[in-house]
C-alpha cells in the first residue's frame, strides 16, 4: 500500500490519516492523499473493479470482505427523447441506482466500513435524511457492527423504517435546523473521540472515486467531456473529480472531465456562490424541495467545490421544482425510475446547451444517483392511468389501437 495521509484541499496542510474530525480546524474539506500515484498500475484480470484499480485504495489489499456488491453500474447510451430534451447528441448514462441500497451513497459505505476496520471502531455513526443512513446501516449489518443514526424530524419514516429494520439505532433529533443538528452532531462526537460520516467526508470520496475508473474502461480509456451530477454535501462530485486527477497522476489520462454542479433552484448555495462575484456560500434558507436527497443549505467545507469550478472551469446550474417534476416523469419515459433529486440534471443540462456553455457535439454523462422506490411521493397523479377492468374487457383492452 502506498504512503498515505489526509490534506486540507484548499491550503494543503496536512493531517494523520486516523484523524477523526471530517474537517480541519479552519473548516475546509480534507481529501486523502496518496504517495506514489505515478507508479499506481491498474490490475487487467481481475474481475470487479475495486480489485482492478486496488493500488489507488488507501487501505490493506485483500479488503474486498463485506461487499455488498456495489459499483460496476452500467452506462448507457440515453435514448433520444432523452438527446433531444437536452440538446446534447452525446449523451450517456451512468446508473448508481443499481447499487445495493439504491444509491451511489454504497461505494462510500464500504470504503468507510473498511476505515472503521483499520481503527477498530464498532459502531458506524451518520447523520442523514435518507439514503446515507440507509446504506450505513446496510453496511453496518453486513459486518456486524452498530449503526447510529442521526436523522432530522422532517425525515419520513418510510425512509428511516429501513433503517432500524437492518438494525440500526435511528434517533430523530429536534433541532432548529438540519444545518444546526449536523454542527453538533460533528462536535459532539469529536468530543466523544466517536467518527461521524457525513457525505462530504475524506473516505466516503475514496469510494466514491470508483466511478470514475469505471467510466475510463467503459469509454475505452476515452475521457467525457463532462460529468453532470445532483450536488448537495459534495462528497460525490468531489469524489468522483479526484479518480480523474488519480488517473491523470498515474498517467493514465492526459486530461480532465468538466464536472456539471445542479442543485435545485429552492436550495442552490453552491451554485449560488459559483455564479456570484465574492465566490461566497452564503446559507440558503429552508425551502421545502422535491428534490429531499439535495437539501444541504450550508454544506460545510463547500468552498473547495467553488474553487475548482474556478481553477478546473467546472459548470453550475439549477432546477425549479416544475423542471424536475418534468424531469422525473421523462426519466422514467426513457426508462430510468430515479428519485426526484436525480432528476435536475436533465434541465440544468438543456439550459447549458441552449445557451453554449456545453458544445452540442460534448461527450456528456449525467451520473443517476438514487433509485425513485425509495420516494413514490411524486407518482400519485399516476394513479389516473391505471383501471379497474372486468374479464370480458381484457380482449378489448388488449387490441386497442392506440
Ligand atoms: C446524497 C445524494 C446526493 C448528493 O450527493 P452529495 O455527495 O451529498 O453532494 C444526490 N442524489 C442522491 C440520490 C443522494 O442520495
Amino acid at each position: 500500500m502506498l504512503g498515505r495521509r489526509l490534506i486540507s484541499t484548499i491550503s494543503h496542510q496536512p493531517y494523520p490519516f486516523s484523524r477523526i474530525e471530517e474537517y480541519a480546524e479552519n473548516g475546509e474539506a480534507l481529501e486523502v492523499q496518496l504517495d506514489g500515484l505515478d507508479r499506481a498500475r491498474i490490475d487487467e484480470l481481475k474481475t470487479g473493479v475495486l480489485n482492478r484499480f486496488s493500488a489507488f485504495i488507501p487501505f490493506e489489499k485483500g479488503k474486498a470482505s463485506c461487499s455488498l456488491g456495489e459499483g460496476d453500474t452500467p452506462l448507457l447510451e440515453a435514448d433520444p427523447s432523452l438527446k433531444k430534451d437536452t440538446g446534447i447528441e452525446n449523451l450517456w448514462i451512468k446508473d448508481e441506482t443499481r447499487n445495493p441500497t439504491g444509491s451511489f451513497k454504497d461505494r462510500g459505505s464500504l470504503l468507510c466500513l473498511w476505515m472503521a476496520e483499520e481503527m477498530g471502531e464498532s459502531v458506524l455513526a451518520t447523520v442523514s435524511t435518507g439514503n446515507m443512513g440507509h446504506s450505513t446501516a446496510a453496511y453496518a449489518a453486513r459486518s456486524g457492527k452498530r449503526a447510529i443514526v442521526f436523522v432530522p424530524e422532517f425525515a419520513p419514516m418510510e425512509k428511516i423504517m429501513p433503517m432500524a429494520f437492518y438494525g440500526g439505532r435511528v434517533y430523530r433529533v429536534q433541532a432548529p435546523s438540519y444545518a444546526e443538528m449536523k454542527d453538533r452532531a460533528l462536535q459532539t462526537a469529536s468530543q466523544c473521540g466517536i467518527r461521524l460520516v457525513t457525505g462530504n467526508g475524506p473516505i466516503r470520496c475514496e469510494g466514491y472515486k470508483f466511478l470514475s475508473f469505471e467510466l475510463y474502461e467503459q469509454f475505452q480509456g476515452q475521457i467525457p467531456d463532462y460529468i453532470a451530477l445532483p450536488v448537495s454535501a459534495c462528497g460525490h462530485v468531489r469524489g468522483i473529480f479526484k479518480g480523474f486527477r488519480e488517473l491523470m497522476e498515474a498517467g493514465f489520462i492526459s486530461r480532465l472531465p468538466k464536472m456539471v454542479v445542479v442543485q435545485a433552484a429552492q436550495n442552490a448555495p453552491i451554485v449560488q456562490a459559483i455564479k456570484s462575484e465574492s465566490g461566497e456560500i452564503l446559507p440558503f434558507p429552508v425551502k421545502p424541495t422535491v428534490a429531499e436527497a439535495i437539501t444541504s443549505t450550508n454544506p460545510p467545507g463547500g468552498s473547495e467545490i467553488v474553487e475548482k469550478t474556478k481553477t478546473y472551469h467546472w459548470l453550475a446550474e439549477t432546477a425549479t421544482e416544475a423542471e424536475i417534476i418534468d424531469a422525473h416523469r421523462k426519466l422514467a419515459r426513457g426508462g430510468f425510475f430515479v428519485e426526484p433529486s436525480s432528476a435536475t440534471v436533465l434541465p440544468a443540462l438543456r439550459k447549458l446547451s441552449a445557451n453554449g456553455q456545453i458544445p452540442r457535439d460534448a461527450r456528456v454523462v449525467i451520473v443517476l444517483t438514487g433509485s425513485g422506490m425509495k420516494d413514490l411521493s411524486l407518482l400519485s397523479q399516476s394513479a389516473r392511468d391505471i383501471h379497474t377492468i372486468g374479464l370480458e374487457e381484457l380482449e378489448k383492452v388488449l387490441t386497442k389501437n392506440e
